[in-house]
């Protein structure tokens, strides 16, 4: 077993899908050792080993895991967050047990749809960045036309810190 436990440390509106909730959790300890393990599973976008930061794509939504600090986008109310998290620490704690037969990675991965990252954006099209759309500037994130910090909304907007932590994550 790796971990005990993943703690609910809080949730804040999901705002890049109106009605859900972003669910920020504590890992009962570092992840470092694990994530390059958890990077050989399914479904992964991104994987720095230097952040160190795995992201995977969800049914709806991504889940973003950092040293000490799990995130989960559009998740439908506290108490699924909580069957998430719970879930999650078993995930962990499987693929750490079987991690004998698994070959760690270590170089960085990406394998980012600019629909990935449009799902993150405001979305507002309001074309501060320059982009014509949210659409045209995750494009351009992808082939590095543009940067993060272009998005000047997501950048200012507090309430945008979830949605920005994950898209930097992605992005490496
Ligand atoms: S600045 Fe941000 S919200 Fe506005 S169009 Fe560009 S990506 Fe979309």
């Amino acid at each position: 077993m790796y971990l005990q436990a993943i703690q609910l440390l809080r949730t804040q509106p999901c705002l890049a899908e109106p009605g859900k909730i972003v669910v920020v959790g504590q890992p009962s300890q570092p992840l470092d050792e694990v994530l390059p393990f958890l990077a050989t599973l399914p479904n992964v976008i991104a994987y720095n080993p230097h952040g160190p930061a795995l992201t995977f794509r969800r049914e709806r939504g991504f889940l973003t895991l950092y040293r000490d600090q799990v995130v989960i986008t559009q998740v439908d109310d506290h108490e699924r967050g909580v069957e998430l998290l719970a879930a999650l620490v078993d995930a962990i704690n499987a693929t750490w047990d079987s991690r004998h037969e698994l070959i760690a990675i270590t170089a960085p991965k990406r394998s980012l749809r600019p629909l990935d990252l449009w799902a993150l954006l405001p979305q507002t099209n309001c074309k501060v960045c320059g982009a014509a759309t949210c659409m045209a500037f995750a494009f351009g994130l992808i082939q590095r036309q543009y940067d993060l910090d272009e998005c000047t909304p997501l950048i200012q907007e507090a309430a945008r810190a979830a949605q920005l932590a994950s898209l930097r994550a992605m992005l490496g």
